[in-house]
């Protein structure tokens, strides 16, 4: 063998040493990639439905992202799908976090996803910053992004006023946009708004006028308010005009939480 042919061989030789190191590499790529997805299936789904959309999830995703709540990251060992994490109160203190528990009392109190674990879900990107947990459709979101910033304003005062109220009584020009836009229903219960609204001397006061008016101040506040109802067309409307009855819709009540969250975010 000429000593040309000699150093060819080494070089082929070592060609096919590094590609076969490159594709042992590669294979132990792909393993590791498979277990951080098989693993982070639980993570993600495992839960339930829109588990990591509710408040306290959310608050812990949030902290996750933001240096000052979360603790600088010591290692991340991709293959054990772990990683070494400092306390945000305590740098020595160091938790031990996977995607399925950790060391921290959050933890060990709740036995669900900390911000150490949606960190280390990051870390192994299995999340990203923009991670959609909204809970909200985009549909939804497009009418809640199309209302003005008064009308936002008002859901978010309504939502915090009468979350446990069936109906309620809202004026009219601040509440329009919301009631064409889906998130209130207006309630066509004159006896609603006329009981809430006006006692009963007012609303005989009202009645003084009318000169074929048949109730008097023994009758009860309710027969008269359906005598106004069944034979005062032009008073009703004068008295509900300024006022509707409303409830929230079904849009709203299914999405209470998730809607009142996202409004915060457009102020
Ligand atoms: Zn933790």
């Amino acid at each position: 063998m000429s000593i040309r042919n000699f150093f060819i061989n080494i070089s082929d030789t070592l060609k096919k040493l590094v590609a076969e190191g490159e594709e042992i590499q590669r294979q132990k790529e792909i393993k590791i990639q498979e277990n951080i997805s098989s693993a982070s299936e639980h993570f993600l789904t495992g839960y339930g439905e829109k588990f990591h959309c509710s408040n306290e999830q959310y608050i812990r995703f949030q902290r996750s992202l933001s240096p000052e709540n979360i603790g600088k990251v010591v290692s991340v060992n991709k293959r054990k799908i772990t990683m070494r994490i400092c306390s945000s109160r305590n740098s020595n203190n160091i938790y031990t976090t996977s995607l399925l528990n950790c060391d921290c009392e959050d933890f060990k109190r709740r036995n669900l996803p900390c911000k150490h674990m949606y960190k280390l879900a990051y870390e192994l990107g299995v999340i990203d910053e923009n991670w959609d947990l909204s809970g909200l459709s985009s549909e939804l979101k497009d009418l809640l992004d199309s209302l003005s910033p008064t009308a936002i304003r008002t859901l978010i005062h309504l939502m915090d006023n009468y979350r446990n109220t069936y109906k309620f009584q809202v004026s009219k020009r601040t509440a329009s946009p919301l009631v064409k836009s889906g998130f209130l229903i207006e309630d066509t219960s004159y006896e609603l708004l006329l009981d809430k609204n006006y006692n009963k001397n007012e609303l005989l006061a009202f009645l003084s006028s009318s000169t074929s008016c048949t109730v008097s101040t023994k009758d009860k506040k309710p027969q008269i308010i359906r005598y106004i109802i069944d034979n005062e067309p032009k008073l009703l409307k004068a008295l509900c005009d300024k006022c509707y009855t409303v409830s929230f819709s079904d849009i709203v009540n299914d999405n209470f939480d998730y809607i009142y969250r996202y409004c915060q975010t457009l102020q």
